[in-house]
Formats: C-alpha cells, sequence, structure tokens
C-alpha cells in the first residue's frame, strides 16, 4: 500500500545542531512535526530564538509544526569535583553532603537538601546514567549519608543522580520549572513535559497553573520513575499524553524490564486515546555517524509496531553531526514499516473516561471501521476540542485522518498525534456545504482523487458546535 504521508510522527530536540533556520527548515522537510524545547540545557535567549524561528516557518510555509516544552523536574545532580575527576574504588566509603564543596575521594556535594532526611540505608545510588553505583551504610538525617562504592568508575562534575528506591521529597515543579513554564505558557507552546512525573496529583498542579494563566498547553507526562510506573493509570487518566523516557526510566527501574514498559505504556495511552511519544538513544549512534546501528534501527521499526504516536530524537538533532540525516533515516524506517508491515485499525479496549463521550466515541470507532470497510482513502473530521481527532487516531486507521478545525492553537498540537494531518477551517455553512468544502480542499491538495471514498464526520446542527454525531460516506467528485 502507498500512503502519501507518514503516520508516526518524529519529535526533534532543539539545540546547536538544528536551530539554524536552513537546517531547521531541512529536517521539517524531511519529517519533523513536533521540536522539543530541553529545559535542562540552553539559555531562555536561546529558547525565544528557536520558538521564533519555528513560528517564523510556520507562518511562511503554512506548517502546523507543534512545539513541546520540555522541564527538567526535580533533577538531582552533584557538584563539581576535583579536576581530572574522582576515582570511585569498589568497597570503598565515600561522604555524600549537602554542603556544596569541590568534590574529592572522601566526599561529594548533592544538590539535594533533604538527602540525608529522605534517604535510608541499603537504598541504591546512581550516577552518572546508572554508570557509578553505591549503596547507603548510613544517614546522619541531617548533612552527611556515608555510602558504599558498589561499581565504581571516574566521575566526573554535575553528573546526574538517579535514586531508584528513595522516596524524594522534592516537588515535581522546582522554581526553575516554574519561571520556565512561565516563559513556555507565555509564547503559547502547544505542549509542556513534566519530568520524573510521580502521580496524577503532580499533573493535576501543573494543570492549575496551565489553566490559571488562561492557556491551551497539553501536558505530557514522562515516565520515567517506578513510582510513575505504579500509578500509571491514575497519571494516564489525568494527562493529555504520555513520553516513555527511557533515559532515566531504564537507570531507575531494572533495564531489561523497560521493553515491555514501553509497550504497556503505549497500549494504555492508546486505549486512553492519549498520545504516546517513545524517546531516547533511538538513533543515538548518529549523533557521530551518518549511518545508523541495526539494532537502532530496529528499535526505531518496533516502537512504530508497538503503537507509538510519535518517536522521539535527541542528542541526535540537538547536538548531533547529522540533524537532517537522522530525520530522513527515521522517516524512511516509519515509512517502510507503515507501508509494508503496519497493523491497521486495530481494535484496542478503549477506556471511556468521560462517560458524556461515549456516544461519540463509539461513532468515531464506526467512522473507522466503515473506513475499513468501504476502502476509504480518509476519513475527514471537524472538530473544536480536538476530541474527535484524538479519538479517530487511537484506532490507528489506515486511511488518512484530516481533521478541520477552528481553533488555531489546536492545529499545531495535532502535529503529535498519530495519522492526523489538520487544516484550519472557519467557515459554519450547512453541514452539505461544508462537507462538500473540506473535501474540495482534499482534492485540491492532490491527497484524494475523482472515485475516492471519503468518511465525513461532523455535528449537526454545525452552529451548535457539539459533539460528533453524524457519519456521511462521500465519493469524491
Ligand atoms: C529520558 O530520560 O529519556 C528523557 C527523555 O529525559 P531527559 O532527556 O529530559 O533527560
Amino acid at each position: 500500500m502507498k500512503l502519501s504521508y507518514n503516520r508516526t510522527k518524529i519529535v526533534a530536540t532543539m539545540g546547536p545542531a538544528s536551530t539554524n533556520k536552513e537546517t531547521l527548515l531541512a529536517m521539517i522537510r524531511a519529517g519533523v512535526n513536533v521540536c522539543r524545547l530541553n529545559f535542562s540545557h540552553g539559555k531562555t535567549e536561546d529558547h525565544q530564538k528557536t520558538i521564533n524561528t519555528i513560528r517564523e516557518i510556520n507562518e511562511q510555509y503554512k506548517l502546523n509544526v507543534g512545539i513541546l516544552a520540555d522541564l527538567q523536574g526535580p533533577k538531582i545532580r552533584i557538584g563539581l569535583v576535583k579536576d581530572g575527576g574522582i576515582h570511585l574504588v569498589n568497597g570503598k566509603y565515600i561522604n555524600i553532603t549537602t554542603h556544596e564543596c569541590i568534590g574529592d575521594d572522601h566526599r561529594i556535594y548533592i544538590t539535594y537538601d533533604t538527602f540525608p532526611k529522605d534517604v535510608r540505608a541499603n537504598e541504591i545510588i546512581l550516577l552518572d546514567d546508572g554508570k557509578i553505583q553505591m549503596r547507603v551504610i548510613e544517614t546522619n538525617e541531617t548533612d552527611t549519608v556515608v555510602c558504599e562504592v558498589v561499581h565504581g568508575g571516574i566521575l566526573t562534575s554535575r553528573k546526574g543522580v538517579n535514586l531508584p528506591n528513595t522516596k524524594v521529597s522534592i516537588p515535581s515543579l522546582t522554581e526553575e520549572d516554574i519561571v520556565n513554564l512561565h516563559f513556555a505558557l507565555k509564547n503559547d507552546v502547544e505542549w509542556i513535559g513534566l519530568s520524573f512525573v510521580r502521580n496524577a496529583q503532580d499533573i493535576v498542579d501543573l494543570k492549575r497553573i496551565i489553566n490559571a494563566e488562561g492557556r491551551a498547553a497539553r501536558v505530557i507526562a514522562k515516565i520515567e520513575k517506578p513510582e510513575a510506573i505504579d500509578n500509571i493509570d491514575a497519571i494516564i487518566a489525568a494527562t493529555d499524553g504520555c513520553m516513555v523516557a527511557r533515559g532515566d526510566l531504564g537507570v531507575e527501574m531494572p533495564l531489561e524490564e523497560v521493553p515491555l514498559l514501553q509497550k504497556m505504556i503505549v497500549q494504555k495511552c492508546r486505549a486512553e486515546s492519549k498520545p504516546v511519544i517513545v524517546a531516547t538513544q533511538m538513533l543515538e549512534s548518529m549523533i557521530t555517524t551518518p549511518r545508523p546501528t541495526r539494532a537502532e534501527v530496529n528499535d526505531v521499526a518496533n516502537s512504530v509496531l508497538d503503537g507509538a504516536d510519535a518517536v522521539m530524537l535527541s542528542g541526535e538533532t540537538s547536538v548531533g553531526e547529522f540533524p537532517v540525516i537522522v530525520i530522513e533515516t527515521m522517516a524512511k524506517i516509519i515509512k517502510n514499516v507503515e507501508e509494508r508491515g503496519y497493523p491497521f485499525n486495530t481494535t484496542i479496549d478503549h477506556v471511556n473516561t468521560v462517560p458524556d463521550n461515549y456516544l461519540s466515541d463509539a461513532l468515531c470507532g464506526s467512522a473507522v471501521y466503515l473506513a475499513e470497510h468501504t476502502n476509504a482513502v480518509g476519513i475527514v473530521s471537524m472538530t473544536t476540542s480536538g476530541y474527535t481527532a484524538f479519538e479517530i487516531s487511537s484506532h490507528r486507521p489506515k486511511a488518512g485522518t484530516y481533521i478541520f478545525t477552528a481553533n488555531k492553537q489546536l492545529l499545531n498540537a495535532l502535529s503529535l498525534v498519530w495519522g492526523v494531518r489538520a487544516y484550519y477551517y472557519d467557515k459554519l455553512e450547512s453541514t452539505d456545504d461544508t462537507i462538500a468544502d473540506v473535501n474540495d480542499v482534499l482534492k485540491s491538495e492532490s491527497l484524494v482523487e475523482v472515485g475516492d471514498v471519503l468518511i465525513n464526520t461532523a455535528s449537526v446542527p454545525i452552529t451548535k458546535k457539539g459533539k460528533t454525531n453524524m457519519l456521511k460516506v462521500s465519493v469524491v467528485e
């Protein structure tokens, strides 16, 4: 089957390698749908320039590239250590202190004031992406924790700390996150990523701030902690989307569990019609080489087959040497899987979290069924809230999903959602005229041809802008 566009979306992290307008435009032409601003790196002025460039490209080329502002959350780090790093030897003891100092063979500083109070003997401390492991011997519950080195190595300044067993008392939104959040909201970004989510309340708290500012940004919960896995159903119910953040997840949880956790999270998100991104190390070797490893190609392909809405690139596009080639490579892998072996129209047990929506849910499911059984090339829907788009997409239809809306913010937000192509449409003619109109738009864009079958969904009467309640089979004239 020939598809006219890839269904699985690409999220690219912005950085010095990708923010130049020509490069970014080439990346977008090669397949980028959403740009991720990683607030763990870069200055506010840099993020502002990047946002301006993305908006400029959207305006100039009539595109809907979305922005995901990813807040760092309570990332814990060690402080500076002496030049050349410190050599941690297996079996030796070392103190972790909450007093700022230059680390040496006896003590290292941690950026987490209440660490001695929160930690317990025998808990595990992982440093530098889990490369170094320590075990807690004792804590004075004030300012010092004595640890034994389990797997040593050279430790250099400012490396990340993961505490898989510790109940970390730092709030999910740090002061720095709040500043970055206000900046992102002021710029009307479509998606906000929240790191180290632990429970549904973290999402509720973030949404309260977004609503108080009168913004429409949607939330992506980054799943990277064992507590998030324990609370996954409540988190998915509270959030607008999730990210399988395999970098930290693979440090906080046993690495071998990550592949099945990925499948579990993707399935649960689809069942609730919430977009899900698979992230980290997807084409990692392409940071420095123009060809990926075979294992990486398999990883991207399998994530597509798992049913992810989007696959994400981090260092590959932010600091890598081949930001355009990496997007071309990812797009080719997606295209091949989707054309030759994608499980389209798969039934999924939908979780109905909003009982009022059961009629429109059934109608969207029927639209996908009807499209499959009429060999329709597209499902064409009008939506104001976006609900219909998320719902239809969750069935992963083989027919294209073409969404028409007068909600400008939604146009870019939908760039993350599997299979959706969104168009601005603000006329409120009769239902018949509107359907004829939107079908004509697809014809003029050469996405459909005379004789093609389309499934139209709408809400009648059209002026009421109510929930989707109508299905029509049309043949393009
Ligand atoms: C991850 O841990 O996989 C991730 C995406 O988070 P970050 O890049 O913010 O560390």
